[in-house]
């Protein structure tokens, strides 16, 4: 098998630590039927995945790898492409994978694991996702609650709205190679039943956390007043009982989801 060399422009940096490896695949959840894993590279998560005994479908972007991904999966479960770039329902459906509950796994290209994650959280049949961050990424959606409790950012509502998220396990730089210039972390999410703000209403959740963050250091009131009509700011904050003067970045998960709520059905 012929070696590859590793494509920065690509975030390839490949997981080598047996711990890490079977931490990330022994998350198994037990109704998952069907397993979707981006950017597997030369397989090293694939090998182990493909004893799950799950319909199982991968997605990467460099066709170098199709070779090496073929020793542990039928060339029919590996799509060569950017993740960005397709449907994941589409390609679902074609593969018939759709039918229960889809277990994601990503070890992330750092460069894109935002936006990718983002596109993930939008299919309703992705019901599991074990995924790999960049420490400093990762701890925007699981933080630690400080006195100071000042992560609240679209990520966190977004994953924290529609997942249960919890942390996995810490990777550091040397359980890559080549190693990466930053420590990493694993979550899981587990999709909710109920999310507060419903799925069909991702996009708009998602232009209002936009616009809500769009200057962290302003008070909400000033951020929201650029967006919406301040009557109705206004009385949505004191209806609330939300300090106006507060920064968005120190609001509570709770106070986001009724703020989006009041703006969008005046509630
Ligand atoms: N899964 C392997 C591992 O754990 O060692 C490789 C992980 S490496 C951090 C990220 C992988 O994602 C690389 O194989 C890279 O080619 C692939 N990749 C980068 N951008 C991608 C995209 N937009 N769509 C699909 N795969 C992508």
């Amino acid at each position: 098998m012929k070696r590859v060399h590793a494509n920065k422009r690509l975030g390839q940096h490949f997981l080598h630590d047996q711990k890490v490896i079977d931490e990330i695949c022994k998350q198994r959840y037990q109704d998952a039927s069907a397993i979707i894993e981006v950017g597997p590279g030369p397989g090293v998560l694939t090998k182990h995945l493909a004893n799950h005994q799950l319909p199982m479908h991968v997605i990467e972007k460099d066709k170098r790898f199709f070779e090496h991904l073929s020793d542990f999966i039928d060339p029919k479960q590996i799509t060569i492409d950017d993740c960005l770039k397709i449907s994941l329902p589409e390609l679902i459906n074609k593969h018939d994978l759709g039918r229960g509950k889809i277990w994601l796994i990503s070890n992330l290209p750092y460069n894109v694991g935002v936006p990718l994650t983002i596109s993930f959280m939008k299919v309703v049949e992705i019901q599991y996702m074990t995924l790999m961050f960049q420490k400093e990424v990762g701890e925007k959606i699981t933080p630690q609650v400080t006195s100071k409790n000042r992560f609240m950012g679209s990520l966190y509502a977004l994953s924290q709205n529609y997942f249960e998220c919890q942390k996995i396990i810490d990777v550091s730089k040397a359980s890559f190679v080549p190693p990466p210039k930053v420590e990493s972390i694993v979550l899981g999410f587990k999709r909710r039943v109920d999310p507060v703000i419903p799925l069909e209403e991702f996009g708009q959740f998602e232009q209002f956390l936009r616009n809500l963050f769009s200057s962290k250091r302003k008070q909400v009131k000033t951020v929201l007043c650029a967006f919406y009509s301040s009557t109705q700011v206004l009385s949505n904050l004191q209806k609330q009982g939300i300090d106006p003067k507060l920064r968005a970045e120190t609001l509570s998960l709770a106070q986001v989801q009724k703020l989006y709520r009041g703006i969008k059905y005046g509630d």
